[in-house]
């Protein structure tokens, strides 16, 4: 296996990362070849939704696989890597990731229906395209990833769920790319889910997911699904920059119950404000840097403490240096 090595012409952008304050005795010099792509300084609030925070030292794509695969096996096990999807659930710190950003491309996004009720998706596929192939096969019980608006990766890693339901509800297994390039299927069983969480192992990437529903009527499931639409419409700030529930719900009580009782709907700090429709949603009116939306953060969990005694629990994954 050949590597990109610091005299390649992609060595001057990854320079420009060590002076970049992302730990210079700690940039990756080399990283292997591979059939998709490795951009150095890649982007990520190109498009993740917050649209903030510095760049991923290499923002590698796989091309399918086993170029994953080739690709994790080879590469130094002491590099960092992170998976990311649609990145509506992080924030990416302003000093940017050090190592490998892994983003799953069209490759990894088909979804197809196999005897059982079940639908086979890939990691990089979306939930509301999962909930609509299920939708047309008639099966139901996965309408609630309509509303979530992530890859199936991330909702595999982060059990995403809504209306009651989860992915640990609807999941039969997950096939997953560990971090030294083993080819892994879990069960549900090895997944290790809780709420908003999973034994996904650092630095490994789900793949594919096979899901269970049951027998259902397609205008049903489709009508189930337009009003999950139009009550997210109604409750969340779907068209800003956010990043989803900020803080994970408390035993027995609603974190936006103690947010909005603590006084915070609202608050500022620079350009990122607690939402006013949901204020268990952080935003980002314009300008915000990371650090400003982890600031707010800090300062909601502060208030919330000071207020009914609760301590917040980050549900939203803060990856990456500050600056
Ligand atoms: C408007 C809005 C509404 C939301 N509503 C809900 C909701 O109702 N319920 C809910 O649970 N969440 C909700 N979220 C949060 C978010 O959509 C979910 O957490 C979603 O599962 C994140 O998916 P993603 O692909 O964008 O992951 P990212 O945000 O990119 O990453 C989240 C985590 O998953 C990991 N990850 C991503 N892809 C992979 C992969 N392929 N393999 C391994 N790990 C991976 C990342 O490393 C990170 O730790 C909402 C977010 C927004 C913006």
């Amino acid at each position: 296996m050949m590597s990109v090595h610091t005299e390649h012409p992609t060595s001057f952008a990854l320079s420009r990362v060590e002076g970049r304050g992302q730990g210079d005795g700690d940039a990756p010099r080399s990283i292997p070849e591979l059939g998709g792509s490795a951009e150095p300084q890649g982007s990520l609030a190109d498009f993740i939704w917050f649209r903030t925070g510095g760049p991923a030292q290499w923002l590698v794509r796989p091309k399918d696989e086993e170029d994953l695969a080739a690709f994790l096996r080879d590469l130094d096990s002491e590099i960092p890597v992170l998976p990311v999807g649609v990145g509506s659930n992080l924030i990416v710190r302003d000093g940017g990731v050090p190592g490998v950003v892994v983003r799953l491309p069209k490759s990894f996004a088909k979804v197809a229906v196999e005897p059982g009720n079940r639908v086979r998706a890939g990691g990089g596929a979306m939930g509301i395209t999962v909930a609509s192939k299920a939708r047309d096969s008639g099966i139901a019980g996965l309408e609630f990833l309509r509303g979530i608006p992530g890859t199936t990766g991330g909702a595999v890693r982060m059990n995403a769920g809504a209306y009651g339901r989860e992915v640990s509800d609807i999941l039969i297994e997950a096939r997953i790319v560990l971090r030294d390039g083993t080819v892994a299927t879990w069960s549900k069983g090895d997944l290790g889910f809780t709420y908003r969480h999973s034994a996904v192992p650092e630095g490994a990437v789900v793949v594919e997911a096979l899901f269970e529903g049951v027998p259902g009527d397609s205008a049903a499931i489709g009508a189930e699904m337009d009003r999950i639409a139009e009550e997210r419409e109604a409750s969340q700030p779907l068209r800003s920059r956010t990043g989803g529930s900020t803080f994970k719900n408390p035993a027995g009580a609603k974190a936006w119950q103690l947010i909005d009782a603590a006084g915070c709907r609202g608050l500022t700090v620079g350009d990122a404000q607690v939402s006013e429709k949901h204020c268990n949603f952080l935003l980002n009116l314009g300008k915000a840097n990371a650090a400003q939306i982890e600031a707010l953060g800090e300062e909601v969990r502060r208030r919330v403490r000071e207020h009914s005694g609760v301590e917040l629990e980050w549900e939203i994954q803060r990856v990456g240096v500050a600056k």
